[in-house]
């Protein structure tokens, strides 16, 4: 079985109860993938590289989790019942299928792009249940017990959930055919980190010269509002950031810029964990 994840721990003693994690930098599809959509249409939602962008965090002595299974297999940032029954053989009763799973995009996407289905085929409860039980509850759980220990043990802990944006939405997306800013922070308008912790987020990149949006088009997706509890002092965030920054977007290679644009989330991720280290 193919690994569902990495954690890339900082070294323990110096640990902040930061973690950054990315569900959808995995770019590999298990075998019992059946699929006439092409290669590259089916990297269209792979948050290319973003693994690579932010690995600065762990030297910063942040978390990083990285997915490696790719989303077009099994969306992790979605609610595990957020199924669209029109992809299965029978009735499921399990099945609650949100706005996600009505654009295409639900824990199992039914388009690749607009107008591309990826599947010929209907799929079975069994398959659906088989990616939940080894790719989708496994990075779930490490996830969930990362950040529960180091609440436990530093009294608060701050996530950010990494993300990349194409550089103009398309007929799936809320904001379609729009060009997108530099950044979004996504904190679901206010609810799920603090406003403290999203300004630190939001000074940084605008300090390196970023334009920096708020929750427009992107407020945070499951990952975001499923670990918030700030009154407990769990904050999340989201950042998209756009690809156009640090990728060709139709070959899916790094570009000139991308490794000013690494050195720029190193310093971002530097002042989130001198942030997170104050709070602590
Ligand atoms: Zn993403």
């Amino acid at each position: 079985m193919i690994l569902p994840y990495i954690l890339i721990s900082p070294v323990e003693k110096q640990a902040l109860p930061l973690v950054f994690d990315s569900p959808h930098s995995g770019d590999i599809f298990p075998a019992d993938f059946v699929s006439k959509v092409s290669k590259q249409n089916l990297k269209t939602g792979w948050d290319a590289f973003v693994g690579e962008l932010w690995q600065g965090a762990v030297n910063n002595n942040a978390y990083l989790l990285l997915a490696n299974i790719s989303r077009m297999y099994v969306d992790l940032n979605r609610a595990p019942n957020d199924i669209d029954p029109v992809l299965l053989d029978t009735a499921w009763d399990y099945c609650q299928p949100t706005k996600y799973s009505d654009r295409g995009m639900g824990l199992i996407r039914r388009l690749a792009l607009p107008d591309v289905p990826i599947y010929d085929q209907v799929l079975s409860q069994k398959q659906i249940q088989t990616r939940l039980d080894h790719y989708y509850y496994p990075y779930h759980n490490v996830l969930r017990q990362t950040l529960d220990t180091l609440h436990q043990t530093q009294g608060g802990v701050w996530h950010i959930d990494c993300h990349s944006m194409k550089s103009r939405g398309n007929e799936m997306n809320i904001d379609s055919g729009l060009l997108r800013p530099d950044v979004i922070l996504g904190d679901n308008d206010g609810t799920s980190a603090s406003a403290e912790f999203v300004k630190v987020a939001e000074d940084a990149f605008i300090e390196r010269g970023y334009h920096v949006v708020r929750n427009t088009p992107y407020k945070g997706g499951y990952l975001v509002t499923h670990y918030a509890d700030v009154q407990h002092n769990r904050h999340s965030l989201q950042i998209e950031v756009n690809r156009d920054l640090y990728m060709n977007e139709d070959s899916f290679t790094p570009n000139p810029n991308f490794k000013n644009f690494q050195t720029d989330l190193n310093w971002v991720s530097a002042k989130i964990a001198d942030y997170v280290a104050s709070q602590i």
